[in-house]
């Protein structure tokens, strides 16, 4: 019993003494920069008192460094991927928006054309480009049977382009007796335009017609001195419903 004891004694502190010179050697090492290589020699002469605690420790060691770096590599292609799929979600998020963004101009631009469009159509013009009043409205003369002019003459010259003066649609085409050749148009606005003395008719009862839109040629057809145009404005269908049709193209934006 107290051999075993005193072997054990010994064994304990023999380890002890050795292993403190293996710590001061490898300390005296440290210094020299070469721990590395010539620590590993020390430490295999001393392999008998190395414990199991020790062998285990520096395969933990061992497997936590390639475990760490194994880690590390799955953080940093985590990372990757989580910021991949962040820039796929970006790039995803700016065609949206680049898409939203496109698709807004085209309905601005739809909208802006239905709106140029909208007041094209509502748009007023001269019966014939460029021309004026040749003869007033309510002028007096034996000319009118009503005794006064109930509309005003265009100046223009035989064969010159006669137009719609606004979007309307044609309720009569053709003889008018003291008009000529005339055509009456129903506005959209429910105002009623005639075009007297044309030398021809370019337009059909039902047909729709534009501001602009040639009706026909001037001429001077019907009771009538020499080539114009015959041009009325009325509230109504009515003959008699007439209004000065000076005022009613300046009252659309018409110069005259
Ligand atoms: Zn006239």
């Amino acid at each position: 019993m107290a051999f075993t004891r005193a072997t054990g004694k010994h064994r304990g502190a023999s380890r002890l003494a050795r292993r403190s010179a293996g710590i001061a050697g490898v300390a005296a090492l440290a210094t020299t920069g070469v721990v590395g290589t010539l620590a590993s020699p020390a430490l295999a002469a001393d392999t008998d008192d190395r414990s199991p605690e020790d062998t285990g420790l520096t395969r933990v060691i061992a497997d936590e460094s390639i475990a760490d770096q194994l880690n590390a590599q799955a953080a940093a292609q985590e990372r990757e991927a989580t910021e991949a799929e962040a820039r796929a979600k970006a790039r995803a998020e700016a065609k949206r928006e680049a898409e939203a963004r496109a698709q807004e101009i085209r309905e601005a631009e739809e909208r802006a054309a239905r709106e140029a469009e909208r007041r094209r159509l509502a748009s007023f013009t001269l019966p014939v480009a460029g021309s004026y009043v040749s003869t007033g409205y309510k002028t007096g003369g034996s000319l009118w049977s009503s005794g006064s002019h109930s509309g005003v003459d265009f100046h223009a010259s035989y064969g010159s382009s006669v137009v719609s003066v606004g979007s309307g649609t044609v309720v009569e085409a053709g003889w008018g007796g003291a008009y000529g050749n005339n055509i009456v148009i129903r506005m959209n606005d429910g105002t009623y335009t005639q075009y007297g003395h044309l030398s021809s008719i370019g337009v059909y009862v039902g047909q729709t017609v534009e501001p602009g839109q040639q009706i026909g040629v001037s001429g001077s057809t019907g009771n009538s001195t020499g080539p114009h145009l015959h041009f009325e404005a009325r509230a109504t269908a009515e003959y008699g419903s007439d209004i000065n049709p000076v005022a009613y193209l300046r009252a659309r934006g018409v110069s005259l």
